[in-house]
Formats: C-alpha cells, structure tokens, sequence
C-alpha cells in the first residue's frame, strides 16, 4: 500500500487479530474496512482535514448472468480482474469486496470522480459491455457524525437509487437521494393500500385525429396522489413496482378502471372513444395480462375495438418469444396493438421488421427537437408506416407548428398538451367540448382509419376532398375538402384562392361553372365496385385547364373519400398535354357557330370566334350589351322569333333563370340568318361562370336538330309564324 493514502489507523490496525483478506480477491473484507473506516473518522478532527473522506461503492450490474453464462470459474476470474481494476485506480486506499459483487473503497482524492469515471470505464470493457455497474458515494465532512458502517449504507443507497438508470452511473447521496429511497420503499410497501383506498387515479389525455381535428382516442395514464407524498407521477412510481414485480396489481387495476369507465359512459349514452393503455414488460412476468384483459372487457360488455394496448420496444426485446406470443393473442382477439416511443430504442426498425403493429407512437424527443433532421426522421417514418400497413401517432405535440408539419407529411393522429395533458376523464372530455373538437364517431372510425393510411408526401399536388353523394347531399354540401398538401396549396394559390377552405366554397356554389360537370363526372362512378376504379377528367378554372385524376379512398354511407390529383395543364412544360388541350378546344369551337362570353360588369361581348354577324377576330370587344343585343336581333333573328329572343336573352332575368335550370343552363331556338341570305334554326346555350369574382356568361349558338328533321322544322314553323307579313323563307 503506499503510505501517503493511508490512513494512519489502518496502518496500526495492519497487525490486529480480526484482520482478514477476501481469499479470492486478495481484497480486504467489509469487517476489516469498517475498522479502518471508522478510526479515520474519529481522527480527523484533530488533523482538521480539508478534504471530506469519501465511501465509494461499487455495484456490478449482470454479474450474475455472466456466472451463469461462463461458468463460477470465469465468474471469480473477473471478481479479480474488477479487483485490481480499483487497485490501479485507488493505489494504497482501502478496498473491500462486500458481499458478492460489490466494491467499496474508502478515498479523500480530489480528482475523485474522475477516478470514477475511469474505474466505471475499464470494468464495463472486462465484461465486454455485458456487464455494467453502478457508484454511490457518500461524502463524510468533518464535521460529520456518521460511523462508518452507516455511511456504507448510505453509498449503497446512493447507488441503488440510480441501479435502472440509462444515463448516470454515479449518484451523491443527498438528503434528497434519501427522500427518493424513502418514497420507493414506501411505494412499494403501499401499492395495494394505494389501489384500495383510491390514492391511484386514471388520468387520460386526448388523441387527436389530424385530418378532421376530431378526438379520436384517449391514453390512459396514472397518477398517485398520496396523503403522504403528494401527487406523484408515473415516474415516481412505475419503476419501483417493476423492480418489485407489482406492476401487474397497477395495470390490472388501469384495465378494469378503463372498462368501468367506458361502460359507464356507454350507458349514459354518451360517445365514446377508443382508450388505450399501457404495458409493462414485468407485467407479462407475473401474470396473465391477456386473460386480465380480456376478462374486464367482457365483464364489462366492452367492444374490443375500444381498448387498445400500448407496448414499448424494450418490453420486446427482452424476451422476444413470449412477448410476441402476447402480442399476437391481443390481435387475433381483436384488440389492437401500439409500439408506444418508437425510436427511443436502439432496436425499434428491427423491432418493426419482425412484429406487426396496429400503430407506432412516435416519440415525443423528435418533436422536442424539431430539427431539419429530426423533422426529416418523423417524415420518413410515417412514410415507411404508411408503405408497411401501420398506422401513425405523433406524442409530445406541443405547438401549432408542430401539428402544421404533422398535417402536411400525412401523420394520422396527435397527442401531446397543445390539445390537453392527461386529466380525470371528464376533465378531459370537457376540455376537448370547450376547445370545439368533435368526437369521432364509431362508425367513421374505419372511414377515417383509411384515409390516414395514403401516403401524402408527393411533389404532385394533391387533395383529399369527401364527396357526399344525392342521398347525403340534401343535408350538406357535396364537397368538403379535408386536405391539401404543399403542391396543391401551391396551386390553389396560383389560382387566386387564398386557401383550401375558399375553392371548396367555390366548388359548392351553384354558380359555380364546373360543379354541373364535377356532380355529372362523380355519378360516373360505380361505388358498389371494389376497389371502385379511378377516373380522370379535365376542369377550366379560372383560366388554368386542371386535370383532376380522382382515385375514391373508402366509402361510408353515402360518402365517400377521394384522393385527387391535380395537374395544371396551362402551365404544362410538357408540350405534348398543351397540343392535347389545344387540339380539343380547337375542336369544341368546330361545333359551335359562335361562342361569345357576355361580361356585365364592364357591359360588353366578346365573340370567342369569328361568325357571320360578328365578322371581327375573336378578342374585338363589344360594348354596351343592350344595343348589341337589339341590333343583333334586328339583323340576324327571324322576324317571327324577335321577341321570344329579347325574352331569352333578357338581363334582367337571365341569371335567375339559369341558376334555377336544372341543367344550370338555359336553351332557346331562334332562326337566325345565314350567308346563304335564309334562316337556320340554331340552338342559343347559355351557361353562367365566375372568373376572379366576375360574373360572366358563356353564350353558344350552333346547328339545331330542327334543322336536318324536315317535320319538326314544319312543326316549329307553324308554331312561331303567327305573323305571316314577318314570314321569310326558310331552310
Ligand atoms: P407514455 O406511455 O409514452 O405516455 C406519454 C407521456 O408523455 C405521459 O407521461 C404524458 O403525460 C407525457 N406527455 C404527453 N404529451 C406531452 C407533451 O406534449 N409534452 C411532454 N413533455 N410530455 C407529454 P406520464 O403520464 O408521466 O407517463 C410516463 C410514462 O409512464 C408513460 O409514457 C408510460 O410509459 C408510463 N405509464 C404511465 N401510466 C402507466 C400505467 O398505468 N402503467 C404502466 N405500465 N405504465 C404507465
Ligand atoms: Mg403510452
Ligand atoms: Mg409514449
């Protein structure tokens, strides 16, 4: 031993009778060291030491499956190696084996803890990483009364209290750390006074589903309020009864409060939602968790969709076999199960490869984050969902761009205190009614469920819109739009909408051009069909040509959903759709004789192509709608149909009648003169539209079937020529 470290009673104590070494280690024993503790104690007020003389304890962690696994002989093997690991480290301080596999050294080194460090280090390399350990330490002022043995015990609390801990692997004593140890044995000699006496209540907190902001579920989570302690959370309490395999009285306890609960609610004829509740690897350890279940819910006549088990990966991987035993017996009973804190694990992908999940709970670390990478990693992960048939939660959503980015990748559901924490069930229910928030309902569920699972994350623009069909209509509109992603808020704006909510306004109104053909295209579809195929049609708004590719998603009662894909032919680079668009519309004026827009608020016309009255280029305006329509009567109209013409073509009414047509059009039949110098009959069409808020009316003027059938030309001339002086040759 070097003498400087020594303390001076150790020296003296060398030669006592009780002293004896630890025959494998060669380390002093507990009783030898208490010896040389205490007289260090005792002796140094007199020197008026500076330094606190501090016990250090050691605690392997794992040592005893390493024994299991290598046999006693290796297992002694590394007792020694550790052993002189803290001789190197510790040189000439006294070091005891105390019990087993536990180290205690007694040391006033100022660079203590990073001696420590060191020590923790090369011990967690003897055993390859499969054997950790923990350190306590206790500081002994001089001014400290403490004996000896008492301070060991205080540095075994110290280490005990952080024996589960991931991310320390050193604690101080403390008052404090003494107030943990207190309240744990208290925790755990409590548990089931706490469950009796109603010290342990459930606290839920709302499940957000994002694409209608309705509640769709609620997370069941615990709370101890105790007359001693207070209000503890779970993380003062979980981890105390997993240590002490009590867990299951908790969760047991959870599962029959949830069923009450819900049955409770149900018969009140409340809406209920899905509730989901947690479990604990130890849970599987001590009882039958699924019989404990499934026992409640159907004592309590529970729909098994409503209860949904949440697992985390690290109650997977420590027993792979069994647990997915557990898991499958849930699903094929009909209950779903969660990955709750997916990627707070190191094995949560591989996790997912080799289990089927319901759901994964994103954890909440991401969005604390919120990084370029970090938000990068929750997009991917709900795209790599989305593509393996799971669905997405989101926990820890906090802030309103948080649930922005959520909404625009595509994750289904929300949870976290933006929209309420965990709070008594009605508490929570209430909180939810005075935010607005609907609360989805049963039937929905699988409508909404399918929606959740398209994949939103494309640079095309697309939209998902619910389309309430004839039977739904009458008590609503028959577009509600749900969402947009990026490109498409992109194009509406480039359309002049301001938002998602302002073209599905547009698309609603009666005047709008495009929603006769939109209702006559979405009647083209056969909704008994499955899958029910997708179809492609092409729309004018406000100047753009749009090809709509609608895919329908799931339909429920009378709705259904559609996934639709929205191009912008007009700004096409693609050469080949413009030739396409221009070739059709090229077309469509062949049929016509004219087509003429009527624009009231500047008051003038504006033929769309050349005809025999108008005889300018398409473009040449018009003005002052009243007098061109006197002239163009006066000059092109049959005598005999004048005055039914300035009927039809009545400002004053024109717009009334159309929006009440029933084809949002009205039709007229005039003769008009040709420039053979006769009269054809012709069909007069016209329909209304808005371009930027004006009102506009597209007027069309082509050949009548009267025209080429001889009898009814002689049935609709008998029938106008009532004034035979008007009466002019006819075709
Ligand atoms: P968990 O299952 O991941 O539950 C989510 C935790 O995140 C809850 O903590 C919740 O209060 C918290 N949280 C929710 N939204 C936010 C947010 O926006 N920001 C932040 N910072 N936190 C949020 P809690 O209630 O303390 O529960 C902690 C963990 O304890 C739970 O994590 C769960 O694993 C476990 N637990 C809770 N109750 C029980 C239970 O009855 N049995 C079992 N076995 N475990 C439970
Ligand atoms: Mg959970
Ligand atoms: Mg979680």
């Amino acid at each position: 031993m070097n003498d400087k470290h020594q303390p001076e009673s150790s020296k003296t104590s060398k030669n006592a009778e009780f002293i004896s070494n630890d025959t494998l280690t060669g380390l002093i024993t507990l009783h030898h060291f208490l010896h040389i503790a205490q007289d260090t104690l005792n002796s140094r007020q007199e020197k008026a030491e500076k330094n606190d003389w501090c016990f250090v304890y050691f605690n392997l962690i794992g040592f005893r499956k390493y024994n299991v696994r290598h046999g006693l002989e290796k297992g002694d093997e590394f007792l020694c190696e550790v052993a002189g690991v803290l001789r190197g480290i510790f040189p000439g301080n006294p070091i005891a084996r105390w019990a087993g596999d536990h180290f205690l050294i007694l040391s006033k080194e100022e660079d203590l803890m990073e001696r420590i460090q060191k020590a923790h280090e090369e011990i967690f390399h003897l055993g390859d990483g499969r054997v950790d350990n923990r350190c306590g330490v206790y500081a002994a002022s001089h001014d400290d009364n403490v004996t000896a043995s008492a301070a060991c015990d205080y540095a075994k609390i110290a280490c005990d209290s952080i024996r589960n801990s991931s991310d320390t692997f050193v604690q101080i004593y403390s008052g404090e750390v003494a107030r943990q140890v207190r309240m744990r044995a208290y925790i755990s000699d409590n548990i089931d006074a706490a469950i009796e006496n109603g010290w342990i209540q459930i606290y839920y907190q709302p499940v957000i589903r994002t694409i209608s902001g309705s509640l769709c579920g609620m997370e069941a989570l615990t709370r101890w309020i105790d007359p001693k302690y207070g209000f503890l959370k779970p993380s003062d309490f979980i981890s105390v009864l997993e240590e002490s395999r009590q867990i299951w009285k908790l969760d047991s306890f959870v599962i029959e409060g949830i069923c009450r609960k819900l049955r409770e609610e149900m018969n009140a004829g409340r809406d209920v939602v899905p509730i989901s509740f947690n479990l604990s690897r130890r849970d599987f350890d001590m009882c039958d968790m699924f019989h404990v279940t499934d026992d409640a819910v159907s004592r309590y006549d529970i729909p098994r969709s409503l209860i949904h088990v949440e697992i985390t990966e690290s109650i997977i991987i420590s027993d792979r076999e069994r647990i997915s035993r557990e898991i499958n017996r849930f699903r094929s009973a009909g209950y779903q199960v969660w990955m709750d804190d997916f990627g707070s694990g190191y094995s949560s992908l591989n996790v997912l490869k080799d289990y089927h999940f319901d759901d994964i709970k994103i954890d909440m670390e991401f969005l604390r984050q919120f990084s370029d990478v970090s938000r990068e990693i929750v997009a991917s992960t709900v795209r790599m969902a989305k593509n393996i048939s799971t669905h997405t939660l989101a926990e820890g959503v906090e802030t309103p761009e948080h649930v922005d980015f959520l909404r625009q990748i595509g994750c289904e559901k929300m949870q976290g205190y933006f929209f309420g924490k965990p709070a008594p069930y009605q508490e929570s229910m209430q909180l939810c009614k005075s935010k607005g928030l609907l609360i989805d309902r049963n039937s929905w569920r699988n409508y909404y469920s399918q929606i959740g699972m398209v994949n939103t994350q494309t640079d095309k623009a697309i939209t998902i819109i619910d389309y309430a069909d004839d039977a739904a209509r009458n008590s609503g509109k028959a577009f509600t739009f749900l969402f947009a992603n990026l490109a498409c808020s992109d194009l509406y704006a480039s359309l002049g909408y301001s938002s998602m909510k302002d073209v599905e306004h547009d698309v609603n109104v009666s005047d709008f051009m495009n929603q006769y053909r939109l209702l006559d295209f979405m009647n083209g579809f056969h909704w008994g069909e499955y899958p029910v195929r997708p179809r492609e049609n092409y729309i004018a708004v406000r100047g753009h040509y749009l090809s709509l590719l609608v895919e329908p998603i799931v339909s429920m009662e009378d709705h259904h959903a559609l996934l639709v894909t929205i191009h912008d032919v007009t700004r096409d680079k693609n050469i080949y759709a413009m030739r396409q668009m221009d070739f059709v519309t090229r077309s469509l004026f062949m049929a016509y004789d004219n087509i003429i827009t009527v624009h009231y608020t500047g008051d003038y016309m504006e033929p769309r192509q050349q005809d025999i009255f108008f005889r300018q280029l398409p473009g040449t305006r018009y003005h002052d709608i009243l007098t061109q329509r006197k002239k163009y009567s006066g000059t092109v109209i049959h005598p005999c149909d004048r005055e039914r013409f300035l009927a039809f073509t009545d400002p004053a009414t024109i717009l009334d009648r159309i929006r009440r047509a029933e084809i949002r059009s009205v039709i007229g039949q005039f003769r008009s003169l040709g420039p053979d110098g006769r009269y054809h009959w012709k069909v007069h069409n016209v329909f209304s539209l808005t371009d930027d808020g004006e009102q506009i009316l597209l007027y069309t003027i082509k050949d009548s079937v009267i025209a080429s059938d001889p009898v009814a030309a002689e049935f609709y001339r008998k029938r106008y020529d009532t004034d035979t002086e008007k009466r002019h040759p006819v075709r």
